[in-house]
């Protein structure tokens, strides 16, 4: 079911502009959906009115919750079962913060995540994209939303576009709180501007070197480094906030020396924060992790040549969450 299918559905039951709008504000608020002041100013068709209850029942079986692991280090993983019984991870992250998934697996490919072993399973509708933030805001209070669970946004654009318009407007979710994170795709950096709700942007680009790129995420669209870091700059400057880049650090594979001169190339003077993210080791996979002393000797040579770059630290990390290696970072994001 999409958002769109919805807001059919309560126009075949005679609803108004007005009635649509508070029954999506109530759902996305968790309130029973004909409760509220609005409500009662503006009587909902009899039609609507009987056929609420059912239409409660298919918005809660957009995802239920099916188990909580809470992990030591604040990140709580919530398995949610979708309607037709598959299962999907968000994760409650500090600071009322909350990073969802968009797709069932992940086409991407990237060789140091499990996420994309297992290929693409189906895109999440953008209901569905919606309901983890409702069933979300049913535990706590949510007001970050990151996009960076399982799947690459980019490749579920509309939808997650759907998501992020409903969720920036009676979600009451600041738009720099809405955090897409991709590898990068022109036609997101296309669409991406033209929206009503015009959402931060988080990139993964992990090297500077477009032939390391391509084998590390051998599934991307092919742009190269240097085009990837103008697009977004672009992006940046229109919408008025800094693109976070993510750089999740492989020991031998993107630490070097010319790594380190190549990004003060590419990032010196640009609108944007480096987040360096040590690589969080899987024994199923050949990819090591460098020490935290060099993380931060890197961290620090940045620093100084005048790239804005953090360390990361990991949270959720313990309770093996989302995307590969960058979930567990997602709520720096927010800050
Ligand atoms: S790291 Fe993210 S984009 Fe890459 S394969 Fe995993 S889920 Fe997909």
């Amino acid at each position: 079911m999409q958002l769109s299918d919805i807001k059919q559905r309560l126009h075949k039951l005679g609803a108004k502009p007005c009635h649509e709008h508070y029954l999506l504000q109530n759902w996305l608020h968790v309130q029973p959906l004909g409760s509220g002041r609005g409500w009662k100013k503006y009587p909902p068709p009899k039609a609507l009115c009987t056929a609420l209850p059912e239409i409660e029942k298919e918005l809660q079986s957009l995802t239920q919750l099916h188990s909580k692991n809470v992990g030591e280090d604040e990140g709580t993983r919530l398995l949610l079962k979708l309607a037709d019984g598959q299962l999907v991870e968000s994760v409650l992250l500090p600071r009322k913060s909350l990073c969802v998934s968009t797709q069932l697996g992940c086409a991407v490919g990237c060789l140091f995540c499990m996420t994309g072993k297992e290929g693409l399973l189906r895109q999440l509708s953008s209901a569905e994209i919606v309901a983890q933030v409702v069933l979300a805001r049913s535990l706590r209070e949510v007001r970050n939303v990151v996009f960076m669970g399982m799947g690459e946004p980019a490749h579920n654009l509309e939808n997650v576009l759907d998501a992020i318009e409903l969720l920036g407007t009676l979600g009451g979710i600041g738009h720099k709180n809405l955090i897409f994170s991709s590898v990068g795709d022109r036609q997101m950096f296309k669409r991406l501007p033209l929206g009503r709700v015009k959402p931060a942007l988080a990139l993964s680009l992990h090297t500077t070197s477009a032939k390391m790129r391509r084998k590390l995420l051998p599934q991307s669209p092919d742009i190269n480094p240097i085009e990837l870091v103008e697009l977004s700059e672009e992006y940046a400057r229109t919408v008025g906030y800094p693109i976070q880049y993510q750089w999740t650090l492989l020991k031998g594979i993107n630490d070097s020396r010319e790594e380190l001169e190549n990004i003060v190339k590419l990032l010196k003077g640009k609108y944007a924060i480096l987040n360096i993210i040590p690589y969080n080791q899987i024994s199923s996979l050949n990819f090591k992790r460098p020490s935290w002393g060099q993380a931060e000797m890197m961290a620090s040579y940045l620093n100084q040549q005048g790239v804005f770059t953090k360390l990361r630290n990991s949270v959720g990390q313990d309770v093996d969450a989302g995307c590969g290696q960058l979930l567990a970072r997602a709520v720096e994001l927010v800050e």
